[in-house]
C-alpha cells in the first residue's frame, strides 16, 4: 500500500487559491512513494475536482452527514461529495468534534454512510493536552476507536478495506498549534493504533497490516522527514502546511 499525503484545507481558500494545486500537480506529477489528496473546502470541491482531474491528486471532503439526503440545512451528503469528485472524506476531525459536538456514534454512522457511498475514510482520533497529561493518551484512542469501528468488527459486507480506510493520529494540543508530538509519542500511539485494530476488530484485522496510520498535528516540511521515518507511520494528514503547493510538495517529497 502506497502512502497518503493528505491535505485538509479546513475553512480556508477562495477560487484564487484553486491554481496551488496546479503548482502541486507539476511539481509531482505522480509521485511513486505516496497517494496525493487534498480535502478543501466544500465550495472549492468540484473545481478543485476539475483541475485536478487526470492527475496525481486526488480531492476529499472535510466531513458528510450520516444520512443519504434530506432536512438537514447547511449540510452535505457523501452523494454530494461523490458527485462533487471526491473519492476521500475526512471524518471525525478534532474541530468538528468540539464545534459541532460530534460523538463517536455520530462519526461511525457517517463513516457507514460515507463507505456506502464509496467514499475512502480518514478517521481522525486523538488526545487533548489534559489526557495526554493524566497518562490517558492511549486509553482514549482506544475508546474512539472502539466506539466508531464496533460495527466493523465482524461485518465483513461493510464495505471497508485497507485501501479505503485510514486513521489519522492527531493530538489535539498538536493541531495547529505548532506543537508537534515527540517521536517516541508518535511511535507508542501508532504502534498501538495498530496493534489494536489487528487484535480487536475482525475485518480489519484482516487487513489491519495494510491500514495506512497517518500523522497529523503540525507536520511541515522541516518535520516531515523525521516523522515518516517512524515505524507504522504511513503518511500524514495535513492542515495548514498544505495551504501552500511549496510546503506540501516538500512534506509529499519527504514521504
Ligand atoms: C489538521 O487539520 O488535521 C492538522 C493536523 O492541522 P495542522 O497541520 O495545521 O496542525
Amino acid at each position: 500500500m502506497r502512502k497518503l499525503a493528505a491535505g485538509n484545507w479546513k475553512m480556508n481558500g477562495t477560487s484564487e487559491d484553486l491554481d496551488e494545486i496546479l503548482t502541486l500537480i507539476a511539481a509531482h506529477p505522480a509521485p511513486k512513494q505516496c497517494e496525493m489528496l487534498i480535502c478543501p473546502p466544500a465550495t472549492l470541491l468540484a473545481r478543485m475536482a476539475e483541475k485536478a482531474a487526470g492527475s496525481a491528486l486526488q480531492v476529499g471532503g472535510q466531513d458528510c452527514h450520516a444520512a443519504p439526503s434530506g432536512a438537514h440545512t447547511g449540510d452535505i451528503s457523501a452523494e454530494m461529495l461523490r458527485d462533487a469528485g471526491a473519492n476521500w472524506v475526512i471524518l471525525g476531525h478534532s474541530e468538528r468534534r468540539q464545534d459541532h459536538q460530534e460523538t463517536d456514534q455520530m462519526i461511525r454512522a457517517k463513516m457507514m454512510t460515507a463507505h456506502d457511498h464509496s467514499l475512502a475514510v480518514i478517521l481522525c482520533v486523538g488526545e487533548t493536552r489534559a489526557e495526554r497529561e493524566a497518562g490517558r493518551a492511549l486509553e482514549v484512542v482506544a475508546g474512539q476507536l472502539d466506539r466508531v469501528l464496533t460495527r466493523y468488527r465482524s461485518d465483513s459486507d461493510i464495505g471497508c478495506r485497507a485501501e479505503n480506510f485510514a486513521i489519522a493520529y492527531e493530538p489535539v494540543w498538536a493541531i495547529g498549534t505548532g506543537l508537534t508530538a515527540s517521536s517516541t509519542e508518535i511511535a507508542e500511539v501508532h504502534s498501538f493504533i495498530r496493534n489494536h485494530i489487528s487484535k480487536e476488530f475482525g475485518i480489519l484485522g484482516a487487513t489491519g497490516r495494510a491500514i495506512r496510520l497517518l500523522y497529523g498535528g503540525s507536520v511541515k516540511p522541516s518535520n516531515a522527514a523525521e516523522i515518516f521515518a517512524l515505524p507504522n507511520v504511513d503518511g500524514a494528514l495535513v492542515g495548514g502546511a498544505s495551504l501552500r503547493a511549496s510546503d506540501f510538495g516538500a512534506i509529499v517529497a519527504a514521504l
